[in-house]
């Protein structure tokens, strides 16, 4: 049987994993019963039945690559330091983030149009950020979450140091994705060269009128490339959440401790 697996792989052009390849002893796993764990099982099927002689893939393998998919799909959103961000992990009863928590979770459920965070320091915007692209991932979306200053930083560099991705496939990733959930947005980095990078992020958003959130300080907000301010106004596409009550998230949480 075994070997039979291994013909079948090569068939398929799938490398077969080597034990202990890696040098290190992997930890044991319950070996799937269904399929020995082998990964493939062959259907018991009459001769010259279509399915006769096939290798299908088992459903611990196929369950094994979701996983997977999920674990690269939080790398590739930038979720993997913001992972346990989410909307049950976040304190609604606090002062003056009630609306922002209800419109985000609305949000998340089937996002349409902006959602613009506004709030000072440590008001909570960007876990209720993390929470929506957190719980989009759940839901089988494909977020994208950056934190701007570092995007900007990362776009300057022509290479992705670790990535290997271009400057202008990581522009294009971040312009084109599925609901965009730009962190702390502001005017500190504030050249010409980013000032027109970010416009062309929300003008492409706008023209496509792609879900996208944001967060940023009241004080960044009065400062905004006024072509960017102009398009978050836009009543049609966008909504603004004004946390302006809210307190220092942050600091509530620790002395909560
Ligand atoms: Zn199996």
């Amino acid at each position: 049987m075994a070997k039979r697996v291994d013909e079948v792989l090569r068939r398929l052009k799938i490398a077969a994993p080597q034990p202990g390849q890696s040098g290190q002893p992997e930890p044991a796993e319950p070996v799937c019963p269904k399929c020995g764990g082998a990964g493939y099982i062959c259907r018991d099927v009459p001769l010259g039945h279509p399915y006769f002689g096939k290798a299908f893939e088992c459903e611990c393998l196929i369950a094994k690559r979701e996983a997977q998919a999920f674990t690269e799909l939080q790398e590739l959103s930038n979720l993997v330091d913001f992972r346990h961000k989410t909307f049950a992990a976040f304190n609604a009863k606090a002062v003056g983030v009630a609306e922002a928590f209800r419109v985000c979770s609305a949000y998340a459920e089937d996002p349409g149009g902006w959602l613009v965070l506004v709030g000072p320091v440590g008001c909570g915007k960007t876990h209720l950020a993390a929470a929506i692209a957190n719980r989009y991932l759940a839901l089988g979306g494909k977020p994208f979450f950056v934190n701007v200053p570092e995007l900007l930083d990362h776009l300057r560099s022509t290479y992705a140091p670790n990535s290997g991705v271009s400057y202008d496939e990581r522009f294009e990733e971040v312009r084109n994705a599925e609901l965009l959930i730009l962190d702390d947005l502001g005017t500190e980095s504030g050249t010409e060269w980013a000032r027109e990078k970010i416009y062309q992020i929300f003008n492409r958003r706008y023209n496509s009128e792609a879900p996208t959130v944001v967060t940023m300080n009241p004080r960044e907000y009065g400062r905004l490339d006024e072509r960017v301010k102009s398009r978050l106004q836009d009543a049609a596409i966008s909504r603004v959440i004004e946390m302006r009550d809210a307190q220092d998230y942050r600091q509530r949480k620790a002395r909560r401790r």
